[in-house]
This record gives structure tokens, sequence and C-alpha cells, in this order.
């Protein structure tokens, strides 16, 4: 009896159970092909970027100039002329007191550059002398290097910022000895024939995968003293490396031009 009875309500909603059947059959495949056809379409076709294969945990990827591996300086050279005199070793390389700051041979305008860094493990002194160091692009604009894990200094010459112009969003520092990464995206000011600024430089760095500059307007030269100032110089400049007379080491450098 019981049976029977859901036999005969099962028949009496067949109709409407073929009825929602060809409603969902008759419904499109996927909302994006629907909209297509009733607008003027906007996808753009055949202007497909290069394909690259990205590196994996830090390193280049295929279309990047590899600037430092580890293993030989040769795209480095002394900014008093001549041979770098920094330590190389363990895959990375350490400023030697006094030798001097280094820079590329090769010069860069807009670019991306991949850097990693570590101050001694051993802290020794405080502020602006504790693992100081910096990335000068072209060899003007410094994103600072310092150890600034639990080193009071000044706000806008911590580590990770655009020195004496722009403060990091957070401190993303890790505990001193240990390798950092710095990711950075810098775009070059660009000057008038008349040597009149036409466009201003600005910066874009994550420190450790975090963003701590967000495409801030550099304001001229990152002077210790004194107002920022621009002086024009050529569109493509190397990148240089401080000594300022810490044991700074740097490993696994490359860039990226844009
Ligand atoms: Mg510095």
């Amino acid at each position: 009896m019981i049976n029977s009875v859901k036999h005969h309500n099962f028949l009496r909603n067949l109709p409407f159970v073929f009825i929602a059947l060809v409603t969902v059959l008759a419904l499109p495949q996927c909302y994006g092909q629907d909209t297509e056809k009733k607008e003027p379409s906007t996808a753009i076709w055949g202007q497909d970027p290069v394909v690259i294969t990205p590196g994996r945990e830090n390193a280049p990827p295929s279309d990047a100039i590899v600037l430092f591996d580890g293993t030989n300086l040769d795209e480095w050279e002394s900014t008093k002329g001549g041979e770098v005199k920094w330590n190389l070793e363990d895959g990375g390389m350490t400023v030697v007191k006094k030798s001097g700051s280094i820079r590329t041979k090769r010069s860069f305008g807009d670019c991306q550059l991949h850097i990693e860094w570590k101050s001694p493990a051993v802290v020794v002194d405080d502020s602006q002398d504790r693992g100081n160091s910096g990335v000068f692009f072209q060899e003007r604009y410094e994103v600072q290097v310092l150890d600034s894990y639990e080193n009071i200094t000044y706000s806008n010459g911590m580590a990770g910022s655009i020195y004496k112009q722009h403060i990091p969003l957070v401190n993303a520092c890790r505990e001193p000895g240990e390798w950092q990464t710095y990711d950075i995206i810098f775009a070059a000011p660009v000057f008038k024939e008349n040597g009149e600024l036409e466009k201003p430089g600005y910066f874009t760095v994550m420190q450790n995968g975090v963003l701590i500059q967000n495409h801030v307007e550099l304001k001229g030269l990152t002077v210790h003293s004194g107002k920022p100032h621009y002086e024009k110089h050529n569109s493509k400049e190397p990148i240089s490396l401080q000594d300022h007379g810490c044991f700074v080491s740097y490993r696994n450098i490359w860039i990226r031009e844009l």
C-alpha cells in the first residue's frame, strides 16, 4: 500500500522533473560565454606575454640577469676602480671594511632587483653602526640595509627605508645573522635635455615577502644631510652596494630590466 502511494507521487511529479532537467541543459556552460554574446567583446587575443620560467625559492627566473650567484664577482667592480676586495665565501660576499663600495659593471634604468643580505650574528654597536650597508640604484638612490631587529635609530634611516625620505610601512626584519630578502621595483627618474626633472623615480620594496614601500616617490638623491634634490644623470647607471664599515653579506642577486 505504502509503495503504491510513493509510485503514484513519483509519476505525478515526473513532468516537473523533466522541465527542470531541460532548463539546466539549456543554460550556458559558463556565464562568461553568455556575456560575450550579449556585449561587444573586450577580450584581447594574440598579445600573449613572453613565456618565462619562474625560479623556485628565490632562484632567478629564466629572463633575469644574474649579478651574483655566489661563485664569482665578475659582474662587479670597486667604486674606487679595479677589482672588488670583498670576501667571497659560503655562497655570499661580505664587506671588507675600508675596501670601498662596489658597483655593477652594467648599467640599469627601470628594473626589478632581487637581493639577499644579512647582518652579523654577533651584534656590536647600535643605531646606524649596526649592520649598515645599502643598495644604491643608479649609484645615487639608497634602499637602506641595516640591522633593524630591536635596534633603535631614526625611522627614516632604518632597514628598508628610502634613506631619509620614506619610512618602511612595517619592520619586517629577521634576527641578525639570518638571510633576508629585498625585492625592489625601481622606476628611474627621467630628465629633460636641459637638466630639469621630467618625471621623478619611484620605489616599491618587499622585505622577506612583505610590502614595506608601496610605489613611493623618490625626492632626489638620498643624501645624509640637507634636503634631497635631483641632479641629471644618464638614464642607465650602475647599482652599488655600500661599504659602511660593517660586515654585511650579500648573496643571490638577480635583476630584470623593465
Ligand atoms: Mg646605508
